[in-house]
């Protein structure tokens, strides 16, 4: 290394009172927090101090200012940027876990908004002027829709689970088959869960096979409960036998114990008119004489993050009365996004429409191709000799942990680069500045149009512009 050029580079480096007082600069705190942009020229300064020490700053002495200058406005304005942003879902995953589950209703949205910056009748009953309860809103409609005696909706499933246990069964044993101690994704698991809410779990059967009498052998003075998990996110196949909830039932009415269904993903509206994998509705499970039904709100439901309990009304009573409720309890937004989720299912031929999730699962495969093409004529012009843009069939999934082994067709747009991998351009799509997320397989980069918006196409486009350009052009 030179060490005489290293100096003489090194004294190029702008101070940091000066560079402040650089017009460029001094614009950025127009629009930007001064301490943003302090924080910004030291970061900036100090990456350029480090390649100049390290030998790989290729430049000019003269473009050392410049260079700084670039870098400070690009790192003040990245800081600005919202942590948590927008990102159009191109993967084909309906329900991803990672972006965010179900989207909103629109009407669901507006209820957010609504209440948002006004205040509202959270817990006051208008017409009596005295408290009410939060869960009044969706109560009603809950079990108007399911069958369900009474209802109860906490933060999330996981906490539904815990606290049903918590008051059922704590200190007392529950009877779980050894095919449903599922995990479901970050470290949800049944026996710990159990573990967690004081009840002592009790596993019969097999891996792959449990009976009623295998139940029926444990069943014991200590039994408090029988629950049944749906194991929404694996499928053991072959050789199998599960004991169904209305088989439960019937053991618990014998032994008169209650019986409990945590359902995961439940839904409302029958899917397998559609393609999707018969699995049992929140109503047919009460139906089959559940004691207690627990589901997520922002799975197949497509509402908000939410841990819905349905079931009998002395359980639910119960439940209420636990303090661990109010430290599990549901925000007025979700309140609002649920209650409007509800009321779209009282519109059996509409919801479909309406509900993001629900209308993502059962759209056409011809309005997918549709938008497919769409995007594909937007692109071809705008693309040079180095790309190509080809639509190719595939499957998309339903995400979330819910029906494993869905497989809905679908139509990708793949697009390759003849110079940047794959991943490179999924990469730079992440980065964007609308960060969109996409799959790499077979060494192309696809664009599902299943999760992708019908008025998300024209930003896509151009975010994939940019993303092929800015190796060709900068
Ligand atoms: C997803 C799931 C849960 C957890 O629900 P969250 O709403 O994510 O807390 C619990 N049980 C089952 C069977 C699930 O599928």
């Amino acid at each position: 290394m030179n060490m005489d050029l290293d100096q003489s580079f090194l004294r190029e480096l702008p101070k940091v009172d000066q560079l402040l007082k650089h017009k460029e600069i001094d614009n950025l705190t127009a629009t930007i927090p001064r301490r943003i942009v302090v924080e910004a020229v030291r970061t900036a300064i100090d990456e350029m101090r480090q390649m100049i020490l390290m030998g790989s700053y290729a430049g000019d002495p003269e473009q050392i200012l410049p260079w700084v200058i670039r870098r400070t406005v690009e790192i003040a304005q990245s800081s600005t940027r919202s942590n948590l942003r927008r990102v159009i879902n191109a993967t084909g995953v309906v329900l991803h876990t990672n972006l965010g589950r179900a989207r909103l209703a629109q009407s669901a949205k507006k209820a957010v908004e609504t209440v948002a910056d006004a205040c509202c009748n959270l817990e006051m009953n208008l017409n009596t002027g005295k408290r009410g309860s939060r869960y009044e809103p969706v109560e009603n409609l809950l079990t108007r829709l399911t069958g369900a005696e009474a209802a109860l909706v906490v933060n999330n499933n996981a906490a539904a689970v815990l606290l049903a246990l918590g008051t059922m069964a704590k200190g007392k044993e529950v009877i779980v088959s050894r095919g449903q101690l599922v995990e479901i994704g970050g470290s949800f698991r049944i026996p710990e869960v159990m573990e967690q809410s004081g009840a002592v779990l009790v596993e019969v059967g097999a891996t792959n096979k449990t009976h009623p009498r295998d139940y029926q052998s444990k069943i014991s003075d200590n039994t408090a409960l029988l629950l049944h998990v749906h194991t929404s996110n694996y499928r053991i196949v072959g050789f199998t036998k599960e004991t169904t909830v209305a088989e439960l039932v019937q053991m618990g009415r014998e032994a008169g114990l209650p019986v409990m269904s945590d359902l995961g993903s439940g839904f409302l509206v029958d899917l397998a008119r559609y393609g999707l994998p018969k699995e049992p509705s929140v109503q047919e499970t009460v139906a089959a004489g559940a004691d207690i039904v627990t589901f997520s709100g922002d799975k197949l439901l497509g509402g908000p993050q939410a841990g819905i309990i349905v079931g009998k009304r002395d359980y639910i009573n119960q439940m209420k009365k636990n303090p661990l409720t109010r430290a599990v309890r549901i925000d007025k937004f979700t309140v609002a996004a649920l209650e409007a989720t509800l009321r779209e299912y009282m519109d059996e031929e509409k919801v479909l429409h309406r509900i993001p999730t629900l209308s993502m699962l059962t759209q056409p495969v011809k309005d997918i191709l549709n938008r497919a093409q769409e995007l594909k004529q937007e692109l071809t012009p705008l693309l040079d000799s180095l790309t190509t843009v080809e639509i190719i069939p595939g499957f998309s999934q339903v995400g979330g942990g819910s029906m494993p082994t869905a497989e809905l067709p679908t139509y990708l747009l793949a697009l390759t680069h003849r110079q940047l991998p794959a991943q490179e351009l999924a990469t730079r799509l992440r980065m964007g500045e609308l960060a969109v997320v996409a799959r790499v397989q077979e060494e192309k980069l696809q664009l599902d149009l299943r999760t992708v918006q019908a008025n998300e196409i024209g930003l896509l486009a151009q975010m994939i512009i940019r993303a092929v350009r800015e190796e060709c052009g900068s």
